[in-house]
């Protein structure tokens, strides 16, 4: 029987085998799907325009706010910016209750958003709230004062957005997860600031940022050397990434006003829907089960490959089509146990490897990074997490090669997301020993053994990289990136608030000046009035 199992699950882990040449054909659809993003709407890469117009450079400054509703969690933080590429942060994160994904109408997810914004400020920023509070009762107009305690917000809505402005935005499509179908065309920042309001918090949502945005402006700015970061990328419950695009490149238009001098703009790629026509990317029967089950099938496509919360549900698909193999034996057989006792192995009856979600693709890590022999601490997770109770040696040995097949095809498909953006940039060719940064963040990348590693040995094997180019990239690790991000863009905006009331003032006194020359033209020549 051991044997069946060995050959069963090679065949599963072969299915799983992403070639360079895979790699190379990824990387060549990526490209024409990203450039065909930047010249329409409605194309599988969005290539969303983002209207940040540039990188901060380490010497910003202040005090700022930062929400992240990233899909597992929900967190709330204030950042000082120190103005020296470092900063502090105050830090608060609660899990989202998973029936508040499905909620009825969006104000029940927005409720509970405003009141986790409220119990952090009472936390941590008390003098504030308080001195906000009695502004508000001793004030006679409530509008129309300028409230010194009013945090400027910085809001990371990592789920796909129509932008139109720097705090406006509608949702396109829930993902990871989420559905709550009166929210989708809504402005999200609106949806925020009425329930912030409703609670009279001394908070302004200032800006919206995407996650792979608030990424790639955080790493700018706590490594700013010379060069900039070119992406920023999420491998987190979901996977995404925005870069650095240059603005002739971008064709199709763009709503509304942004700074056109850098002659740059940041791109929302929302590469977790990279082919969901399935031209190149690998259909195992697995993937394809995934997909039919999913609340969003035939969406985000290249995400379910690639992402934390896909990756677990891929391997227990697999595992459980070993397990119900009738010619193996998976979790069945009679085992001794290091104390030389036999014992029947067993899976409890709640077993999350017979429901979907079940498991979590934590476990994936827990079982690539298990080198010792008998494979102790995977069996022992296997227990605690899967209720399998006494899994052989051979047993934990299967599912450990099947984790990491998935995890490894992950990478490799991450790569080529991440390949095709370098190769786009033309960087590499820009300058001849220039490093090209990457900042990365969510917990594949952080916790997952080796996923930069795979990262690598990848990119090394796409044509217009290769080995010498890849050493020239640097992925570098931007944890805390929302919230860093995030307060960096909120400070983006409200300076752009700023000088729009300045021009605006500016104007004013401009045309006031005009019609006073006009009407009393100077010697010798006509005034023209316009
Ligand atoms: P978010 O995407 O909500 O910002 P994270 O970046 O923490 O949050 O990602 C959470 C996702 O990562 C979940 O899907 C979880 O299953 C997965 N995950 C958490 N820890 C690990 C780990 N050690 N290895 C692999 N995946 C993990
Ligand atoms: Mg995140």
């Amino acid at each position: 029987m051991p044997n069946s199992l060995v050959e069963e699950t090679k065949r599963i882990v072969a299915q799983f085998d992403y070639s360079d040449d895979d790699v190379n054909k990824g990387v060549r659809e990526f490209l024409r799907q990203m450039n065909e993003g930047l010249q329409k709407d409605g194309t599988s890469i969005s290539q969303i325009p983002t209207y940040v117009t540039g990188v901060p450079n380490g010497t910003e400054k202040g005090l700022y706010m930062a929400v992240d509703l990233g899909g597992t969690n929900f967190r709330v933080c204030s950042v000082h910016l120190n103005g020296d590429t470092t900063f502090n942060l105050t830090y608060s994160k609660v899990a989202i209750p998973k029936e508040l994904m499905v909620a009825k109408t969006s104000k029940e997810l927005f409720g509970f958003l405003a009141k986790q914004i409220e119990f952090f400020l009472k936390t941590h920023h008390e003098e504030h709230f308080e001195a906000h509070v009695r502004r508000r009762r001793s004030s006679k107009t409530a509008e129309g004062y300028e409230d010194e305690n009013l945090f400027q917000l910085g809001f990371t809505f990592s789920f796909p957005v129509q932008q139109f402005g720097i705090n406006k935005g509608s949702l396109i499509r829930w993902t990871k997860g989420f559905d709550i179908p009166d929210a989708v065309g809504k402005d999200v920042c609106a949806l925020l600031q009425d329930e912030i309001d409703l609670l009279h918090l001394p908070v302004k949502v200032a800006a919206l940022v995407n996650d792979t945005v608030g990424t790639l402006m955080a790493r700018s700015y706590t490594s700013p050397g010379k060069t900039a970061t070119l992406i920023g990328a999420i491998f987190g419950t979901g996977t995404n990434g925005a870069y650095v695009e240059k603005i002739t490149n971008l064709q199709k238009s763009v709503d509304g006003v942004y700074d056109k001098s850098t002659g740059e703009m940041v791109i929302n790629t929302e590469w977790g829907s990279f082919d969901n026509q399935l031209n190149v990317l690998p259909k195992t029967q697995f993937d394809a089960t995934l997909d039919r089950e999913s609340v969003n099938p035939g969406i985000q496509i290249f995400e379910k490959r690639v992402s934390g919360m896909f990756l677990g549900e891929i391997v227990r698909l697999a595992v459980v089509s070993l397990y119900e193999n009738a010619n193996v034996s998976l979790f069945k057989g009679v085992t001794s146990n290091t104390n030389g006792e036999q014992s029947t192995t067993h899976i409890g009856d709640d077993s999350g490897l017979f429901q979907q979600w079940g498991l979590d693709s934590s476990l994936m890590s827990v079982a690539v990074a298990d080198d010792t022999p008998e494979l102790s601490s995977l069996r022992q997770e296997l227990d605690s997490q899967l209720k399998i109770r006494s899994a052989s040696v051979e047993d934990a040995q299967a599912f450990k090669n099947i984790a990491h097949a998935v995890g490894r095809r992950a990478a490799r498909l991450s790569a080529v997301a991440l390949g095709s953006i370098v190769i786009q940039s033309g960087r590499l060719k820009e300058t001849s020993d220039d490093l090209v940064d990457i900042g990365a963040d969510g917990s594949l990348v952080e916790h997952y053994p080796f996923f930069r590693d795979m990262i690598y040995e990848a990119l090394k094997a796409i044509e217009g990289i290769g080995p010498e180019g890849a050493e020239r990239i640097r992925i570098g690790l931007a944890t805390d990136g929302s919230g860093v991000g995030a307060a960096l863009i909120a400070l983006v905006a409200a300076g752009m608030e700023k000088k729009a009331i300045v021009d605006e003032i500016a104007a004013l006194k401009n045309a006031a000046a005009q019609k006073i020359a006009g009407a009393i033209p100077s010697a010798g020549e006509s005034a023209t009035l316009t």
